[in-house]
């Protein structure tokens, strides 16, 4: 590829250029920064990972027995109880996608990192994680407030505190991550 779209206003430059033509802006790809911020605030992520899975963050009443637990505890209880749906959806919206995503980004910084990705599929398939990780970041978000909207009615509750917070904080450092990570740096990587 010999042209690069200037990301500010869109004019086609020479990928020699450092500046863009029509506007005097900077294009060139700055990498290490790209990759230190994102590496950052997927560290803060992580970090929160941790509180919103170990402090109870569902209420649960079976019986009269109202009692807090964790995302995966609130998980098997529901399983246990027979309501499939509702742990399949939480568990898959809050354990499994967020979890799989800072794997996702893990990788795709490992590979900016080593400057190197190994095949025309493996590109096709980096482009879609980032599709994936992009516009549809808030998926997992808009699952959870579903939930909270749905689960009224039935028996459990989410319950705000440090597990809900740490929740919360963990899915936006996920999408600092992502949007931090500039995706053209994968495409420079992988045409080489
Ligand atoms: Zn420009």
């Amino acid at each position: 590829m010999r042209w690069l779209r200037c990301p500010y206003c869109g004019a086609t430059n020479d990928r020699e250029d450092r500046w863009c033509g029509r506007c005097g802006l900077q294009i060139t790809l700055d990498i290490k920064g790209s990759l230190y911020k994102s590496l950052a605030y997927l560290l803060a992520a992580v970090i929160f990972y941790i509180p919103a899975n170990v402090y109870p963050i569902l209420q649960t009443s079976k019986f009269s027995n109202v009692e807090g637990s964790t995302i995966i505890g609130g998980v098997l209880e529901l399983w246990a109880e027979g309501d499939y749906p509702v742990a399949i959806i939480i568990f898959v919206a809050s354990v499994l996608i967020p979890l799989l995503k800072i794997l996702a980004l893990f990788y795709l910084l490992f590979t900016i990192w080593r400057k190197r990705c190994k095949s025309l599929k493996q590109e096709m398939w980096l482009y879609h994680l980032i599709e994936l990780t992009g516009p549809w970041s808030l998926i997992d978000v808009f699952v959870v407030v579903l939930l909270v909207a749905l689960i009224h009615f039935q028996s459990i509750a989410i319950i705000p505190g440090i597990g809900a917070s740490s929740f919360a904080l963990m899915v936006f450092f996920t999408l600092m991550a992502s949007y931090a990570l500039d995706e053209r740096i994968l495409g420079e990587i992988c045409a080489r």
